[in-house]
């Protein structure tokens, strides 16, 4: 492959078809934006970044790629209170810390062998089939 002569970093190729969804040009470009930062963008920061390489795509075009990506289960939607939605291309399970200085949203990984009903006094017969867990807080300076 042809690289570019720039500093940016590699495009990723992306796959004509991901669990049966086709593809389109826009949906890889949205699915390499997120892949490529995850910084867990809104839909609109999606459609600024978006706008380097199809300057001709429409914010509802974006909506519309991430929805039925979601919908797919290639990303995640994210929902934090009062905000709106971002989007996550971590499919393993985890939890967010969002950083209150920055505003940053990190994804923090469960330790490998953990399980919810270690720490949780679970009712019996409950399946969780997802977990949407938030920490807040901010990085100490003296780490
Ligand atoms: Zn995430």
């Amino acid at each position: 492959m042809v690289s570019n002569a720039t500093d940016s970093p590699p495009v990723p190729e992306i796959p004509e078809e991901i669990a049966g969804l086709r593809m389109t040009k826009q949906r890889q470009e949205i699915y390499r934006i997120l892949i490529g930062q995850r910084d867990h963008p809104t839909a609109n920061e999606v459609f600024m970044r978006a706008k380097d390489r199809l300057p001709n795509i429409s914010l509802a075009t974006v909506y519309n790629c991430l929805e039925a990506l979601v919908q797919h289960g290639i990303i995640r939607q994210v929902n934090f209170e009062r905000e709106s939605s971002r989007y996550c291309p971590n499919l393993r399970e985890h939890v967010h810390f969002h950083d209150a200085k920055t505003g940053a949203i990190l994804d923090v990984d469960f330790k490998p062998g953990f399980e919810l009903s270690d720490i949780l006094d679970l009712p019996p017969g409950i399946l969780i089939d997802d977990i949407e867990i938030t920490l807040r807080g901010q990085f100490s300076n003296n780490q």
